[in-house]
């Protein structure tokens, strides 16, 4: 089976058309339903987190991240690299399955669009990210 190449015409020629080049809104519902068709329909962690991207693919029975982790003998938090790593801000810690979202949002956008970790693109993207999430940090490092 091969895949549908989108083209886009324009003055300078004719050229196939990237994820890079699909507005927002598309790209997040593009995202959102590869990582739904990647899980079980209607998967849900005993906990009762659904977001796909918060749930591990492959696991049966669906566990989310944050279960995962505790599970494994972590504690339910991770350090989020604002802007990415290196970041010019200190390191926050955020619920793991809040920071698999915000992680996932920068592979999917701004590395996407080619903008550098640490850049203030990238940065501010983030901090929009986690207030957007309402993501409430209690603790910073270094
Ligand atoms: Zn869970």
């Amino acid at each position: 089976m091969t895949g549908v190449t989108w083209t886009s015409t324009s003055s300078t020629g004719t050229r196939a058309v990237t994820r890079a080049d699909l507005p927002l809104e598309v790209r997040v519902a593009l995202a959102v339903n590869r990582r739904m068709m990647q899980l079980p329909g209607g998967a849900v962690c005993s906990c009762g987190e659904a977001r796909p991207v918060c749930l591990l693919r492959g696991s049966e029975p669906v566990i989310c991240v944050e279960c995962a982790r505790v599970g494994w003998g972590y504690g339910p938090v991770e350090e989020h690299h604002v802007g990415g790593r290196p970041s010019p801000l200190p390191t926050v810690l955020l619920r793991s399955n809040q920071h698999a979202l915000a992680t996932w949002l920068q592979e999917e956008f701004w590395r996407l669009d080619g903008h550098e970790p640490g850049s203030p693109y990238a940065v501010a993207f983030d901090l929009g990210v986690l207030a957007g999430m309402g993501a409430a940090w209690t603790n910073v490092s270094g």
